[in-house]
């Protein structure tokens, strides 16, 4: 089997596992307790804890953990819903979030609120100038750092800094972004940033959300009093201390594997546009490093990812939320695919762990197969 879908997860880090492992068999004592068996899992949080905003440049109390990127989004907008307290809630994101994040809008518009959507370029990047059009003062501006079927980057400094100037907040979705992008919240100047582990080679079901200290974002899991009394639940030591390793490594390592993913993505292309195919890239080629959207014109995206599945291979046809519906993903449709490509469309997201003997195999096999394919 060759991996080629790590945009919608990725392997766990061995030196993670490593590191969860004794809060798994051993070190078991829930982390609230104040007997002495808690002081490992405790001082074992409060170390994961400086990890991750040490990588981010945060305060340790400023990162909240919770089970995953969706929970984070979700917690940052109905959290900043509950927060306006039946006041007129306007949040403005874009056409090409996460489901993670348009589902929590329209929860929100059912409630009310009113949610304006920013359209992207053919290249998927929102131009500022439209932030700049529509803004109003003491919204929530919520833009995903990293589009998950394009790889498309927004500039979100400038994007945080246009909502800042008009008294609104900013929440940014960062699940395809961090552990593969430098990223410093201070620089930045976000207000909310979410993260998920498994898209950095850490374990599944384990995020946070950044909070800045100056927020006072209300709970969103009411309970007991971890997570400073903001998120409760007895806290899942093992992944949170995985979660940290994981993305202390992979920032220690990002030039390097981005260096590898870039070289090994470049010989990917250049096979593919000496092909003779006819298929178009989707995002600009400067997104982030690894992830690769074609729409092959006058195929069956879904059909060609089966047969490449029979032949060995894991891609993606877009979102990995979206797999089941066989339909055009909101992403194509908001760049303007042209139909006759649209529907042909298959992501491929490579990582540190793929080698170019796997890519040339690749282009190998999926040239002869879409030659077979095309109508
Ligand atoms: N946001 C983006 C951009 C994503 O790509 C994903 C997952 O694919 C999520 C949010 C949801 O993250 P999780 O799977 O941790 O809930």
């Amino acid at each position: 089997m060759i991996y080629f879908d790590n945009a919608a997860t990725t392997r766990l880090d061995t030196d993670a596992f490593e590191a969860m492992k004794p809060y798994l068999l051993c070190d078991f004592g829930n982390a609230s307790q104040p007997y002495s068996f808690s002081r490992k899992p405790k001082k074992a949080l409060k170390k994961a804890r400086e990890i991750i905003a040490k990588c981010i440049n945060a305060f340790p109390e400023e990162i909240y953990f919770t089970s995953c990127g969706t929970e984070s989004d979700n917690w940052a907008l109905k959290g900043y819903y509950l927060s306006q307290n039946g006041k007129d809630v306007r949040i403005i994101t874009s056409s090409i979030e996460h489901h993670a994040v348009l589902n929590c809008c329209k929860t929100i518009e059912k409630l009310g609120g009113r949610v304006d959507y920013l359209p992207v370029n053919s290249n998927g990047e929102i131009d500022t100038l439209s932030l700049e059009e529509i803004v109003s003062q003491n919204s929530l501006v919520s833009i995903m750092f990293v589009n998950n079927e394009i790889g498309s980057i927004q500039n979100i400094k400038d994007l945080c800094s246009i909502a800042h100037k008009n008294n609104c907040i900013f929440h940014t979705d960062a699940v395809q972004a961090i552990g593969h992008l430098r990223i410093d919240v201070k620089d930045l100047g976000v207000d909310m940033l979410s993260a998920s582990a498994h898209k950095f080679n850490g374990p599944k079901g384990i995020g946070f959300l950044y909070i800045n200290k100056n927020m006072n974002l209300p709970s969103f899991i009411d309970g007991g009093s971890q997570e400073f009394g903001k998120r409760a639940g007895t806290e899942n030591i093992a992944s949170i201390v995985g979660m940290a390793a994981a993305l202390k490594k992979n920032c220690e390592l990002l030039e390097e594997n981005t260096t590898r993913i870039k070289k090994m993505e470049r010989l990917l292309m250049d096979r593919l546009y000496s092909s003779g195919l006819d298929f178009r890239r989707n995002g600009s080629g400067n997104g982030i490093p690894g992830n690769i959207s074609l729409s092959f014109r006058g195929i069956d995206g879904e059909l060609l990812l089966h047969r490449l599945d029979l032949m060995g291979y894991s891609v993606s046809t877009g979102s990995a939320c979206d797999g089941k519906k066989n339909q055009i993903s909101h992403v194509i449709k908001a760049i303007g695919v042209n139909k006759e490509y649209a529907k042909g469309t298959i992501r491929i997201s490579l990582s540190k762990d793929n080698t170019e003997e796997e890519i040339s195999l690749f282009c190998n096999d999926i040239e002869q197969l879409v030659k077979t394919l095309v109508k």
